[in-house]
Parts: structure tokens; sequence; C-alpha cells
């Protein structure tokens, strides 16, 4: 924890923000502006936009492009799903219609028939599209804001300027072109230090197992 605390602190007084504050409610410890705790994960969280249950993880600065990603192509994904199925059945439906020379609105219900899964796909896309879409563009609008959503429902601005607005397109630059900022818990190291004690401990099961035979 203190290693973490560390190199928070030192990147970003490297990024010459200075600005810090106590947390009292929950961990007590200093952390950079806009982390928060999160209390499902139990860990500060920096550039915290939201813990996602879908996800099942916390949304934050190193993850938020991979998030607003999926979110945006799954929703254009299922529009896209959605419109090539009602195109397939409108297709077919012209061509019933040029076979009987009638109009393709009387061959709906014949085409819907001889393609039920077609419209069960493209009901299905218009679901998901009309779920995931409203996600989608709240978060781009959250981009062109530079808001993290938690900032956003707390009404964080609204009072004072928002010093993280640079504008849309260096909003969007910061979001999607940046290199992704370090990590800061040593995961690596951790394991490391588990594998060499697990070994050892191993070691010294084995050798007393054969001081016993
Ligand atoms: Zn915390
Ligand atoms: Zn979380």
């Amino acid at each position: 924890m203190c290693l973490y605390l560390y190199f928070c602190v030192r990147y970003d007084l490297q990024k010459n923000i200075d600005v810090f504050h106590l947390k009292k409610a929950t961990c007590r410890i200093w952390r950079p502006q806009r982390a928060k705790h999160c209390r499902y994960c139990d860990a500060c969280v920096r550039k915290f936009d939201h813990h996602c249950p879908w996800v099942g993880t916390c949304v934050g600065e190193r993850n938020y492009r991979y998030f607003a990603g999926f979110v945006i192509s799954i929703s254009l994904y299922a529009a896209y799903i959605g419109g090539t199925c009602l195109y397939w059945l409108y297709h077919k439906c012209n061509s019933l219609a040029n076979d009987k020379n009638t109009k393709w609105t009387e061959q709906i219900s014949k085409s819907i028939k001889q393609n039920p899964c077609a419209l069960a796909i493209s009901i299905y896309a218009a679901v998901v599209f009309l779920c995931v879409s409203s996600l989608a563009l709240y978060h781009i609008h959250l981009i062109i804001i530079n808001q993290t959503t938690n900032e956003n429902v707390k009404n964080t601005y609204t009072s004072t300027v928002n010093p993280y607005d640079h504008g849309c397109t260096n909003n969007f630059k910061q979001v999607f072109c940046y290199p992704t900022p370090p990590r800061f818990v040593l995961f690596h190291l951790l394991v490391l230090m588990f594998s060499l004690v697990h070994r050892e401990i191993h070691k010294h099961q084995t050798t007393r197992l054969i001081l016993k035979i």
C-alpha cells in the first residue's frame, strides 16, 4: 500500500498536479485528485468512473477507454445486425412481391413466416441497441465534457469550472489516443514473491517427508 501511494504521489507530482486530499470516511489516505474509493472492490481507483456490475470490476483511468469502446462498438454492432436482418426481410418481401405482382407491404407476413429467425434477431438487436446506445451516448457526452460518471452524477462542477476540460478534441485524445498510464500495483512482483514463498514451503515439506522416510 505504501509503495502504491508513493507511486501515486510521484506520478501526479510529475504531472504537476499537486493537489491531494484526505478522505477521512473510507481509507484515511492521501490520494490523487479524481481518485475515489470503491466500496465493492474495497480499493482506491484513479479517475474513478463507476463500479460496473456487468463487467464485474471498477472502470477507472486505465480501463475507461476499453469500457467506452466496448459500449460504443456494441451499440454499432447491434444497429448493424438489426438493420441487416430488417433489410433481409425487406429484400424477401420485394422478391415475393415481384413474383406475384403485388406491393411489398402485402408480403410482410409471408416473408416473416418464411424467415422467423430474422425477425427474432432484429427484435433482440433492437432491445440491445436501445439499452446500450443510451449508455454509449451518455459516455460520449462525458468524454466531450471530460467528466467521470461519478462527478456527473454528483454534479461536482456545477458551481466550479472543470479544470480537466481541455476542449472536445483534446478530451477525446486524452481518452483514446494517449498511452495508458502506468500500473502502480505491482502484481508481477507480488506473484513472484508468493511463488517464492510457496516454493520454500514446498521444499521444507519435501525435506521433512524425506527425513521421515
Ligand atoms: Zn480507498
Ligand atoms: Zn469497484
